[in-house]
């Protein structure tokens, strides 16, 4: 697996675990030159000040025929979302979005930063919104506030 595991901020105090399964699914999508993007949503656990990611939803059919991923969102992937907190009472939740870039060492565009903050906004429990972008070599993980402070996470070894 080329992906970092375990990513924190600038002052070490808040950390983010990626599953293996999520950092399959990562593996599974890097965009080739030709390839749309994909994406979708990123679920998993709240510990306190930390997530562990456990599941990355990844993109349907009607999602691949639209080459940009904020496009596409909805839908399934929404609906997965409620499923498992629904089905984990509450213990899964949705954390954040993911999408690629064809990108060794992925840059969000001015874009993604617009639709992060958006979503950001829009979330109910006033938590920060987790973004991820899946370049060909590293992955670019952030936190981005309702208010439109973001703050970038580095990989760390355990
Ligand atoms: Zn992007």
């Amino acid at each position: 697996m080329q992906f970092m595991s375990t990513w924190a901020d600038s002052n070490g105090q808040r950390l983010v675990y990626l599953a293996p399964e999520v950092l399959a699914i990562f593996d599974r999508y890097i965009q080739g030159e030709q390839e749309a993007e994909a994406g979708g949503i990123l679920l998993g656990h709240v510990r306190g000040a930390h997530l562990e990611l456990l599941e990355a939803t990844v993109p349907t059919p009607k999602d691949r025929r639209l080459k940009y991923f904020f496009e596409r969102l909805l839908h399934g992937h929404r609906s997965i979302a409620e499923q498992r907190w629904r089905e984990s009472n509450g213990l899964i939740r949705y954390l954040g979005e993911w999408h690629t870039h064809p990108e060794d060492h992925p840059t969000p565009s001015g874009l993604d930063v617009t639709e992060w903050q958006k979503l950001a906004a829009a979330r109910r429990d006033g938590r920060p919104l987790l973004a991820v972008i899946v370049g060909r070599k590293s992955l670019r993980v952030e936190y981005m506030q309702s208010n439109g402070v973001r703050h970038q996470l580095h990989s760390v070894s355990l």
